[in-house]
């Protein structure tokens, strides 16, 4: 087995900078660039050629200019179709995959359920599920090189190393390279939160932001932070986690070992536990619970009013600690949105502290599909000096 470094696309700051905005914001002129980059209009000049020469960058035709404005414009923009990228993510008892262009477009998508979570056999799911992806297309086999994998859990990024999940069982897992060999392609590997995020906050809502928030729920409530915009870690590995903030010291325990955690209260579990030992129906499933919330079940409803005035509280605490400009929150339970959504909304706008609450929230369903793409976009940013893992294995 040979095994390189994977090189990074773009290596000049010059050339990181223009990239990256394009890649954001779509075509913008060269003046503009200059203006948003702060570099000469010489210097954007010379940082796109060897990027139009690669064929990432191509010239728009001349914008119409009115007359005596100088010569016409040719915007820059970026060939969305130059490169193509994997995004994976590893869940439970499944693995979703998706082919994303290089402006994180999702192109093709595919899943397979996971019998057996051990390493191996998602290493081996895993190359199943990439042939199958790359075989949708034959520009997608051509133009793939990068594999972005999101996955619960304790993940070092730089090394490829997945420490710890508590969802799969798993310690200290060499996940990248076990995904190199599985599959040819450079692997990234990155909390499936964080790689959440970096889809929002280069794609998504959070485009231009240098602080953003965002919240996912379900199953468990995780958190993302992006501040100076660089999404945070933490010293210790562990930052924003607003699932596990305190918000009734008397509520339930939570599998953290606290009290009246975020997450205690509102995980599609918690609130399925509180509904269950109200009605006394001990085998209620989670649909169930909100089909008889939504009918007007007092109790039922209290449960899922209470999960949402938690969720709220909490988002409050850290919209007042780290003042983001905007807030997605994402959820699995999208089923259930109807029920708590409101809920959320009015205990955050009750406690958010001054100009800090002018943050927006804004809610929407989390489908698997965007958490593939948050993989494929953590493979994106591998074209990146900054963002290529120093230690990524990669082949090509
Ligand atoms: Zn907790």
């Amino acid at each position: 087995m040979f095994r390189h470094h994977s090189r990074p696309l773009v290596s000049a700051p010059a050339e990181t900078a223009v990239l990256a905005l394009l890649l954001a914001e779509g075509p913008l002129s060269r003046v503009e660039l200059a203006r948003r980059t702060g570099l000469s209009s010489t210097a954007v000049t010379k940082a796109a050629r060897p990027l139009i020469d690669d064929g990432y960058l191509y010239e728009l035709p001349p914008e119409r200019t009115a007359p005596g404005a100088g010569r016409p414009v040719n915007p820059l923009a970026v060939d969305p179709d130059r490169e193509y990228f994997i995004g994976l993510k590893i869940s439970g008892d499944q693995v979703f995959g998706a082919v994303c262009d290089l402006r994180a477009g999702i192109r093709a998508t595919a899943g397979r359920p996971l019998d057996g979570c051990t390493p191996g056999a998602v290493a081996e799911l895993t190359a199943e599920l990439v042939d199958e992806l790359l075989d949708t297309e034959p520009a997608f086999r051509d133009r793939t090189r990068h594999l972005g994998v999101a996955v619960n859990g304790d993940v070092d990024r730089e090394s490829g190393r997945l420490r710890h999940s508590g969802l799969l069982g798993w310690r200290e897992v060499p996940l990248a390279e076990l995904l190199t060999e599985a599959t040819g392609l450079a692997v990234t590997v990155e909390n499936d939160v964080r790689a959440l995020a970096v889809a929002e906050h280069w794609f998504g809502e959070g485009i231009g932001t240098e602080y953003f928030a965002l919240v996912t729920i379900g199953a468990g409530i995780g958190s993302a932070l992006v501040v100076n915009g660089q999404l945070i870690r933490g010293a210790y590995g562990v930052a924003g986690e607003v699932g596990h903030l305190c918000v009734d010291p008397t509520g339930p325990r939570c599998r953290c070992g606290g009290r009246g955690c975020v997450e205690a209260i509102a995980s599609t579990d918690a609130i399925l536990a509180a509904v269950r030992q109200a009605t006394a129906e001990p085998h209620l499933t989670f649909c169930e619970a909100a089909d008889i919330a939504r009918e007007g079940h007092p109790a039922a409803r209290e449960a899922f009013a209470r999960a949402g005035h938690a969720i709220g509280v909490g988002i409050s605490a850290l919209v007042s600690l780290v003042g983001p400009e905007r807030v997605v929150v994402s959820g699995e339970g999208a089923d259930a949105y109807d029920l708590f959504s409101r809920h959320i909304q009015e205990a955050y706008a009750e406690h958010a502290f001054g100009a800090a609450s002018r943050c927006p929230l804004s809610l929407r369903p989390l489908p698997w599909e965007e958490w593939a793409r948050g993989g494929a976009a953590v493979a994106i940013q591998a074209l990146f000096p900054q963002y290529a893992a120093t230690t990524t294995i990669g082949v090509g």
